[in-house]
C-alpha cells in the first residue's frame, strides 16, 4: 500500500512561491509518486490559494476555535495531486504576502498564524479528522515547526505519525517572545530546553528541530555546515546533539518547469546540441534590460537582494565586471539598499548593466535561457536553485564554494576543463576580490567558444531531475516507519 505523507509548508509553487521552498514543495508530490509514496500538500488558505481551489465541496473538518479564530479545512488539488487547505479568513484573508503586509512588514500575527496552521496540521495528519491519516508528517521550515511539537506535547490521538523537519534556510526561525507561550495550548512541560524554549522564548523552528523523528536539510554540505557556529546560527549545538538524525538530501528541479527544450516561454527553445539558438534569447534579453547588443558575455542575477546572497559584494563588483567587457542583467527585490545600489549601477553604465526589480517568473526563465553566466556569491546557501536552473539553461554558474552551490557545481580547474566535466566556476570567499577573480575566469573562459560550449554541455548533462533524491526521501520515510 502506498505510504501517506503531508508535506506542510506555506508556499507551494505554483499557487505561492516567494523563492526556493516553494518550488520543492511544488515538486515533492510528482517526485515520490514514482516510490509509491502519496503526497498531500496542506497550505494556509491565502487569497490566491483558495481562488485556486475549484469547487472544493463541503469542508472536510471545522474547527470552531483555532487557536482564537475559527477554521476549516478544504480539499483541492496541486498539479494533479492533492491538497488540503486551512481557511482561516482571520488569518490568511489578506492583501499583501504570505507572511506580510503589501508594504514588505511581517503580519504582527505570524506567531498566531502559523501556530494555528501547525496545530491544524497535527490535527489532519493525527487523526482528529473523520477520515483523514497520514503515515508521516513532513514539516518545511519555521512556518511548520510547531507541527512536530504538537504531535509530541499534545497529539490528538494515540500512535502519532512520525515526523520529518526539513530546514530550507535555518536563518528563518519564527523566534518569539516568551509571551506568546500561553496562547499555543501546548502543556507547559512543553516550555523546555528539549522542547519548544529557546533562548528564553519561544521558537518555531527550534520545536520542530527538537521534536521530529528526522531532520533533513537540502544539501550534504549544508548539513556539515550547519554544525557550526557561522552557519548554525544558534541551533548548532541543538544540531550537534540530533547528527544522527540529520541528512543533507540535495533538491531536485521540476523537469515540467524546468527544461529550456519545452519552455513555452522563450522566445527560442533549444538543447545541448542547438546551443546557437539561445541567440535568440540572448537578444531578448538585451531588450528586456536595454543593454547594448554585442557578443561579449551576459551576467545574470536572480536573486533576493539581500546579504545572505552576497549582493553588496555583487554590487560592488560591477565595475569590474563592465571593465572586463561583461553586461549584467539583474532581476531581484529586497532590502532597499541594494535596490538603490543596484539602480545606482544602472543609471552609471547605461547599456552595460540592466536591473529590474520585482519578481517576475517568466523573465526569470528568460534570463537562464539568454544569459551567458549567473552569479550567485551567497555567503551561506541551503541548495540553491538558480545554479541548478542555469546547468539545465546552458547559462553557467559563477558561485561561491558553499553549501549546495558546493554541491551541484563542478569547477572550471585545469584538470576538470581538460577531462571534460567542469559545469562552472567556483570561488572561495564572499569578497570583492574573489568575485571579480571569478569574473574574469569566466570572460576569460568564454572567449575561447568551443571550452564556454563544453562547460554548457557538461552542465545540461547533468542530471539535477527528482529522481534520485525523491527515491531518498521515501527511503526515509521508510526507515522512520520501520524503526
Ligand atoms: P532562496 O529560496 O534562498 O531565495 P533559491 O535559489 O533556493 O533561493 O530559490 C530562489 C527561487 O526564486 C528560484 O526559483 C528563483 O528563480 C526564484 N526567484 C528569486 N528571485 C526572483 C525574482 N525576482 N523573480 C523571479 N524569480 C525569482
Amino acid at each position: 500500500m502506498a505510504l501517506s505523507v503531508l508535506s506542510v509548508a506555506s508556499e507551494a509553487y505554483p499557487l505561492v512561491k516567494t523563492g526556493g521552498l516553494g518550488d520543492v514543495v511544488g515538486a515533492l508530490p510528482a517526485a515520490l509518486a514514482p516510490h509509491g509514496v502519496d503526497v498531500t500538500t496542506f497550505l494556509p488558505g491565502y487569497p490566491r490559494v483558495l481562488a485556486a481551489l475549484e469547487d472544493s465541496g463541503a469542508p472536510l473538518h471545522r474547527w470552531p476555535d483555532l487557536l482564537g479564530a475559527p477554521a476549516q479545512l478544504l480539499e483541492g488539488e496541486l498539479a494533479g495531486h492533492r491538497l488540503l487547505v486551512l481557511d482561516a479568513p482571520g488569518y490568511f484573508a489578506r492583501e499583501g504576502g504570505p507572511y506580510g503586509d503589501p508594504a514588505g512588514r511581517d503580519w504582527d500575527d505570524n506567531w498566531r498564524r502559523f501556530a494555528a496552521f501547525a496545530r491544524a496540521a497535527a490535527d489532519v495528519a493525527g487523526g482528529a479528522v473523520a477520515g483523514e491519516r497520514h503515515d508521516v508528517l513532513h514539516a518545511h521550515d519555521w512556518q511548520s515547526g510547531l507541527a512536530p511539537a504538537y504531535l509530541r506535547f499534545a497529539p490528538p490521538a494515540e500512535d502519532a505519525p512520525r515526523t520529518v523537519m526539513t530546514i530550507h534556510n535555518i536563518a528563518f526561525q519564527g523566534r518569539y517572545d516568551v509571551g506568546i507561550f500561553a496562547s499555543l495550548a501546548l502543556p507547559a512541560h512543553a516550555f523546555a530546553v528539549d522542547g519548544v524554549e529557546y533562548y528564553g522564548g519561544v521558537g518555531y523552528l527550534k520545536a520542530g528541530l527538537e521534536s521530529a523523528d528526522a531532520i533533513t536539510t537540502v544539501s550534504p554540505t549544508y548539513a556539515r555546515e550547519i554544525l557550526s557556529p557561522d552557519f548554525g546560527m544558534g541551533l548548532e549545538g541543538l544540531i550537534r546533539t540530533r547528527q544522527r538524525r540529520v541528512s543533507g538530501i540535495v533538491n531536485g528541479i521540476d523537469t515540467a518547469v524546468w527544461s529550456p527544450a519545452a519552455d513555452t516561454s522563450l522566445p527560442a527553445r533549444y538543447d545541448a546540441t542547438t546551443l546557437g539558438r539561445r541567440a535568440a534569447n540572448k537578444r531578448a534579453v538585451e531588450q528586456a534590460f536595454a543593454l547594448d547588443p554585442g557578443d561579449g558575455p551576459i551576467f545574470c542575477v536572480v536573486s533576493r537582494l539581500t546579504w545572505q546572497k552576497g549582493m553588496d559584494v555583487l554590487a560592488d563588483a560591477i565595475p569590474a565586471l563592465v571593465e572586463r567587457g561583461g553586461r549584467l542583467a539583474l532581476l531581484g527585490s529586497g532590502d532597499a539598499w541594494l535596490e538603490q545600489a543596484f539602480r545606482d549601477a544602472a543609471e552609471r553604465f547605461p547599456g552595460q548593466v540592466g536591473v529590474r526589480l520585482g519578481y517576475d517568473e517568466a523573465l526569470s526563465h528568460l534570463l537562464q535561457a539568454g544569459s551567458d553566466a549567473i552569479l550567485i556569491p551567497s555567503r551561506f546557501e541551503p541548495c540553491g536553485l538558480t545554479q541548478l536552473y542555469g546547468l539545465a539553461y546552458g547559462c553557467v554558474p559563477v558561485v561561491a564554494r558553499t553549501g549546495g552551490l558546493a554541491d551541484t557545481v563542478i569547477h572550471a580547474n585545469a584538470a576538470a576543463l581538460a577531462a571534460g566535466v567542469a559545469t562552472g566556476i567556483q570561488f572561495d570567499t564572499v569578497t570583492y576580490e574573489s568575485l571579480a577573480g571569478a569574473i574574469a575566469l569566466a570572460t576569460d573562459l568564454y572567449a575561447d567558444a568551443a571550452r564556454w560550449e563544453q562547460i554548457q554541455r557538461a552542465g545540461m548533462a547533468a542530471d539535477f531531475s527528482w529522481a534520485t533524491s525523491g527515491r531518498r526521501y521515501a527511503q526515509l520515510y521508510r526507515e522512520l516507519l520501520a524503526a
